[in-house]
């Protein structure tokens, strides 16, 4: 078995654990493989294990990998992870399912113009700044909603959920508190925008506790594919 293969049979072992754990059915958490800065070649190895969710940070980095797998990966289903300027949405329109960090209307409605009526609609999650870091991109959690209500009309888009990226520290109950805010926020939203089913939280380090917190997409980069060169 190759040490990819290996990585996603210990990462899934982690999640099946932290489901029993919360009283969670299995089904309810899927898993994103997040390959950037990695080759192709680990995606395709991925792919041959079962897996078939893959985040990309970069646009022009992925648009390459999603053109190069397409024969080898037909059913691979990518998520853009990484902040989104508007010079790069029609690439993202173009090659993405999913993109988790949209933040403002601007870049909601260019998606939506240049995603093609004959594809699928493009899944969005919007992106939420739990932290309130000014370093961290992302909407205020007030902001959430209107954006949501603004978003709903737009005919070439799929609202799906909520997506965080917490502060990086080691308290436990900080960042319980942080996803426990976003859980909160998405179960009232979820009430109104019958398409939201995601909440996209959890990475290598912290995917037990975002379980435990509500977690359906857990993120997770390096516990799979090994850790990244700067
Ligand atoms: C890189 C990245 C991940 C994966 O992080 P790991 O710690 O390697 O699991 C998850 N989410 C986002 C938004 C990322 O940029």
């Amino acid at each position: 078995m190759s040490t990819i293969a290996q990585h996603l049979q210990d990462v899934n072992a982690r999640m099946q654990a932290a489901a029993e754990q919360a009283g969670r059915p299995l089904h309810h958490i899927k898993l994103l493989a997040v390959s950037k800065t990695k080759p192709a070649e680990d995606v395709k190895t991925a792919y041959a294990a079962g897996q078939r969710w893959f985040g990309e940070n970069y646009v022009q980095e992925a648009v390459d990998k999603i053109t190069s797998l397409k024969q080898h990966c037909p059913d691979a289903v990518w998520h853009l992870i990484g902040p989104l300027q508007s010079n790069k949405t029609r690439l993202v329109a173009e090659h993405f399912d999913w993109v988790q960090t949209v933040d403002r209307l601007k870049i909601a409605q260019r998606l939506n113009d240049q995603r093609s009526a004959h594809m699928s609609p493009l899944n969005l999650c919007l992106q939420v700044n739990v932290s309130g870091e000014a370093s961290k991109s992302g909407l205020a959690p007030a902001d959430a909603e209107t954006l949501a209500d603004e978003i709903a009309h737009l005919p070439n888009l799929c609202l799906r959920g909520l997506m965080a990226i917490p502060e990086a520290t080691d308290n436990s109950e900080t960042l319980r508190a942080q996803l426990l805010e976003l859980k909160h926020l998405f179960d009232r939203m979820q009430k109104k925008h019958s398409t939201m089913d995601t909440l996209s939280m959890g990475m290598s380090n912290d995917l037990e506790l975002a379980v435990a917190c509500g977690s359906t997409l857990v993120r997770v980069g390096t516990a799979i594919f090994g850790s990244r060169n700067p």
